[in-house]
């Protein structure tokens, strides 16, 4: 449990539109940032080079790193 807490000390709005942005993403569901409204990229751990895995726009205001331990359960 310790990945989560760590993830959950976002304030919970924010956690809680993340989350539902992150499990969007992950079912393979175009998304878009919110801020700049570019598509929004998923690096996961296996085509990962500089970054780490998660959810990235092109500017860069999206970034979300993911712990795809407490994802995939
Ligand atoms: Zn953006």
């Amino acid at each position: 449990m310790t990945d989560f807490e760590s993830i959950n000390k976002l304030t919970s709005q924010s956690f809680k539109q993340q989350k539902g942005l992150i499990k969007r993403v992950l079912n393979g569901k175009p998304s878009q940032c919110a801020e700049c409204k570019q598509p929004l990229e998923l690096v996961l751990p296996e085509d990962q080079k500089a970054k780490s895995s998660g959810i990235y726009c092109k500017k860069g205001c999206t970034d979300i790193e993911l712990e795809l331990d407490a994802v995939n359960k």
